[in-house]
């Protein structure tokens, strides 16, 4: 039950209030930060699976198309080889050459090209445009290298339909292995726009596609100064050039807006797709959240911090005042000696001090004589200043911590003295004596003997020989002040039968006339 209310009192304390108040609110900050954290992670780890589903799906669409546009022109060049083609008639001639996928909404022409580069066949016309492509990037490149396999362009506009596209394009070898043509397909680059449009990135987010010399076929939101730029060079794309696929978060070269990139090689063509996320907008949503939640745990912790500090301060000043006014309650408001409840306390403690530990105790008691002559003579206010005088010598007599020194009564002293045997309580006396004959009191013409004392002095052996009382104790003290009244005045009387021989005797007390 003690420890209980000792340890409700040690709660209730300021420092521990102040060190609560403070380690709680800052540990529950630290919990809302770290859930803050968990939730920034999630959103990121959406964020990158997002991405890499619309690449996935992206991808696979793309990859398919080409697939298809190749097996088309694969078709062409394999029948080209057919026996008697060149015998049949036109129309029959483009029934063998070109299938149906050719002529898909997205396709854009699809020729037959002599090593000239002019048109012999059209997929659309049973007699070929004509035009010549002897120019062309991939027509130059099929001419030279003979292991080209399918060529995909850079994005170029259709000399026969002025419309934007890529050409994917494959040799068409004599068969002496030599260059023969080129049969060459168009994709519109409509089908790129209209297969990323129908995904929502956000205001700031992107699809790319790349070739893999950093040349850009599209970009989604479409811009048409970006078709056909190369971003060669830059750290983004040597990243897409390096890995087969990945993500990573980093600046946009066009328009200085960090992405996070997700990236991959679309099958084994030479194009590289990413979809790019602004981490602003990807943190967007997070971004308020821990607005709202990190502020308003901000805000209580700091109150409840305030509120801890501002109860803590109050408690320590509560605590200050009780110990203060517990000070003044032991405190003689006159001369700032111990009171006479404080020797009450004390004598009894140091008592059962003496008792168990078997060590001697002394008490002096000190007393002004005619003092009520000075109050007649001088005024009350001088008697005061006589008072605070005796006060201050008493002081300065003893020196050990244990030892105590009160006012008693009006103008009444008590010294008490723990491991303090006769002697030593007589030595304390006579240096009472000599101090108080030092004493003066100039502004009241009170020159040095003006004031003297009579002290009564008694001693116990700590129960040794004889049980008594602290009263006892007092009650010899006592008389032995008024047999030194009785005796004439400033001077000391012990209770004892005896002076300096005390040692030798037997009595607990030496009491005079008792
Ligand atoms: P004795 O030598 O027998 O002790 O004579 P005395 O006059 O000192 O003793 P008495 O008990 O007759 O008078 C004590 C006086 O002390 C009475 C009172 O006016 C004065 N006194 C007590 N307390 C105070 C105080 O706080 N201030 C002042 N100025 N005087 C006080
Ligand atoms: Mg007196
Ligand atoms: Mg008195």
């Amino acid at each position: 039950m003690i420890l209980l209310r000792r340890f409700l009192r040690y709660l209730l304390s300021a420092h521990v209030w102040i060190v609560l108040g403070v380690v709680g609110p800052l540990g529950m900050l630290s919990v809302s930060g770290l859930m803050l954290l968990d939730l920034r992670r999630d959103t990121w780890d959406r964020a990158e699976q997002t991405s890499q589903n619309l690449l996935q799906v992206i991808e696979r669409d793309i990859a398919r198309n080409i697939e298809i546009y190749d097996l088309s022109l694969r078709g062409v060049v394999d029948n080209l080889r057919v026996p008697g083609l060149a015998d049949v008639s036109p129309v029959l001639r483009q029934l063998i050459l070109f299938d149906r996928a050719a002529s898909a909404s997205d396709m854009g022409v699809m020729l037959v090209l002599d090593e000239s580069g002019n048109i012999i066949d059209d997929a659309d016309a049973v007699q070929p445009r004509t035009a010549n492509y002897a120019d062309r990037e991939y027509f130059q490149i099929h001419k030279t290298n003979r292991d080209q396999g399918l060529y995909i362009s850079k994005p170029l506009i259709s000399r026969l339909t002025g419309v934007p596209m890529i050409a994917l394009s494959r040799r068409i070898n004599k068969p002496d292995g030599s260059f023969g043509g080129v049969v060459m397909g168009t994709l519109k680059l409509s089908y790129f726009m209209r297969l990323f449009d129908r995904i929502g990135l956000g205001q700031n987010g992107a699809i790319n596609l790349y070739r893999d010399d950093g040349t850009r076929i599209m970009r989604y939101p479409s811009v048409e100064a970006d078709i056909g730029t190369s971003i060669a060079g830059t750290s983004n794309f040597e990243r897409f050039a390096r890995d087969r696929s990945g993500s990573f978060t980093s600046i946009s070269v066009r328009d200085k807006v960090e992405r996070h990139y997700a990236f991959t090689h679309i099958a084994d063509l030479p194009l590289v797709l990413n979809v790019a996320l602004a981490t602003g907008e990807i943190e967007a949503e997070w971004r308020s959240k821990a607005w709202i939640i990190g502020g308003t745990s901000l805000v209580l912790c700091g109150l409840t911090i305030i509120l801890a500090l501002w109860v803590g301060r109050e408690l320590r000043h509560r605590t200050a005042m009780q110990a203060e006014l517990a000070r003044l309650s032991l405190t003689d408001g006159l001369t700032g000696l111990s009171n006479r409840r404080r020797f009450d306390e004390a004598l009894p403690h140091a008592w059962t001090g003496a008792t168990r530990t078997g060590k001697p105790l002394s008490l002096l008691i000190v007393d002004a004589d005619h003092f009520k002559c000075f109050n007649d003579r001088y005024g009350h206010q001088v008697g005061d200043d006589v008072l605070r005088g005796l006060a201050h010598c008493l002081i300065g007599t003893v020196h050990r911590d244990e030892d105590l020194v009160c006012r008693v009564g009006g103008e009444e002293f008590a010294l008490l003295l723990p491991e303090t045997d006769l002697s030593g309580a007589l030595r304390i006396a006579e240096k009472v004596h000599s101090e108080i004959a030092a004493f003066r009191l100039w502004p009241a013409g009170l020159g040095a003997g003006a004031v003297t004392v009579s002290i009564g002095v008694a001693c116990s052996d700590g129960g040794r020989r004889t049980s008594t009382t602290c009263n006892e104790l007092y009650r010899s003290a006592d008389a032995a002040l008024y047999e030194a009244k009785a005796g004439g005045r400033n001077q000391t009387r012990w209770a004892g039968t005896t002076g300096r021989d005390l040692e030798k005797s037997s009595p607990l007390l030496r009491i005079v006339n008792t």
